[in-house]
């Protein structure tokens, strides 16, 4: 369990889980907490379609399997930060696992426009959005001038 405790981030949403807690997702034991790391491999992964588990590793939504001490999490068992064990109820059923795979999608999709743009803020996505919408009025206004002179 080295990386037991260090996980600070819900495992559906992969927000900042506060007290361990997540408003939305109900309290967490530390060690079905995300890390940073966890919600960095959400983002290089793929998460659509989705095929639900029985049960899954709330960090990775990955594959458990029983062992000695409880469900462990079969991709990250001889890694150097392994899952669990969990109890079974602390593995993610069905429903979590599908909003928590949407969650992920969500950042995925950001890390490969963040891939394409080069290096940029973590900040940076509301900015994005607002600079879009700059772009867009541009773009109609450009589009309207266009067609009022070629008339
Ligand atoms: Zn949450
Ligand atoms: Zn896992």
């Amino acid at each position: 369990m080295a990386g037991a405790g260090r996980g600070r981030l819900c495992p559906v949403c992969l927000r900042p889980a506060r007290d361990g807690g997540c408003v939305e997702h109900g309290p967490w034991a530390p060690h079905q907490l995300a890390t940073i790391d966890d919600r960095r491999a959400a983002g290089r992964g793929s998460w659509l379609p989705f095929e639900p588990l029985m049960h899954a590793c709330p960090r990775c939504l990955g594959e458990v399997a029983e062992g000695r001490h409880g469900w462990e999490c079969v991709e990250s068992a001889h890694g150097r930060d392994p899952h669990g064990p969990y109890r079974v109820d602390e593995l993610l059923g069905i429903a979590g696992q599908r909003n928590g795979a949407a969650c992920r999608e969500r950042f995925a999709r950001r890390a490969r426009v963040r891939q394409r743009s080069g290096p940029q803020l973590p900040a940076l996505p509301a900015i994005d959005a607002a600079r879009l919408w700059r772009l867009i009025a541009a773009a109609t206004v450009l589009a309207a001038t266009v067609a009022f002179l070629s008339r």
